[in-house]
């Protein structure tokens, strides 16, 4: 299939859905300059990371461990959403019923205007006390101001299980979607991979926008091999024009 003519069957796939899900990996943030966990030159391969990847290790090294985190909040911080997130938040308004999942962490869907993102690994700016509960910043120096002790960011580490709630709600849109996208992530890492499988069980079809080659590819209806920040655009600019003219 050319190019072109995967995204025209990828924009008439879109056109046609009622429910649509986006689901996004590490690909989607790649041209905001995030750090990805699985690249060979990215951040989760240096020493830091591994030593820091698993809450356990607040305990072992709470300085390091507050450096860490606090350092890969502040990449987050200086981070802009890029065309791919501001695409998926104009493809929400076209499309209400669209529900964004995501297993990154760096927030940049909601900074794009997205609402409701089902954040599988939960979001690095916010942040929770283990030792006292509280979920309530602001966290001065990455503290707790309740406990004054060293908070964590919310997300999940190395060993820690997903979100029951938001897994449940993610594993309910992929069963309803007629239409499941799956945007710059290789969907290997269970629960999260179960969910375009989810989507094809219950007679969705497959979109795979990805810059490598995927065991999945051969389940998609449509197969988009480039970069989320160009395709995305160019998807959601299909189904706008199709919209300004019904
Ligand atoms: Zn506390």
């Amino acid at each position: 299939m050319s190019e072109g003519i995967a995204v025209e069957l990828a924009v008439e796939l879109l056109r046609a859905a009622r429910r649509i899900v986006v689901f996004s990996g590490a690909g989607l943030s790649r041209a905001s300059g995030i750090p990805t966990y699985r690249d060979a030159d990215g951040l989760w391969m240096n020493q830091a990371a591994l030593r820091f990847s698993h809450a356990e290790d607040l305990a072992r090294d709470p300085a390091g461990f507050t450096k860490f985190w606090a350092e890969r909040l502040r990449v987050v911080e200086a981070a802009a959403p890029n065309p791919a997130h501001l695409a998926l938040a104009r493809l929400q308004r076209l499309r209400p019923a669209t529900r964004l999942v995501t297993q990154n962490v760096d927030g940049l869907l909601t900074r794009a205007g997205a609402v409701d993102v089902l954040e599988l690994h939960g979001a690095l700016q916010r942040w929770r006390c283990d030792h006292c509960g509280n979920r309530r910043g602001p966290w001065l120096l990455q503290r707790c101001i309740r406990c004054g002790r060293r908070a964590r960011p919310d997300v999940v580490m190395f060993g820690e299980l997903l979100n029951k709630g938001v897994l449940l709600d993610a594993q309910v849109a992929a069963e309803e979607s007629d239409v499941f996208v799956l945007v710059g992530s290789t969907a290997v890492v269970y629960p999260a991979a179960d969910l375009p499988e989810l989507a094809l069980a219950n007679g969705g079809q497959l979109i795979i926008l990805n810059a490598e080659p995927l065991a999945l590819d051969h389940s998609a209806t449509a197969v988009l091999r480039g970069k989320a920040e160009e395709l995305l655009p160019l998807l959601v600019d299909g189904i706008d024009g199709a919209t300004a003219r019904s």
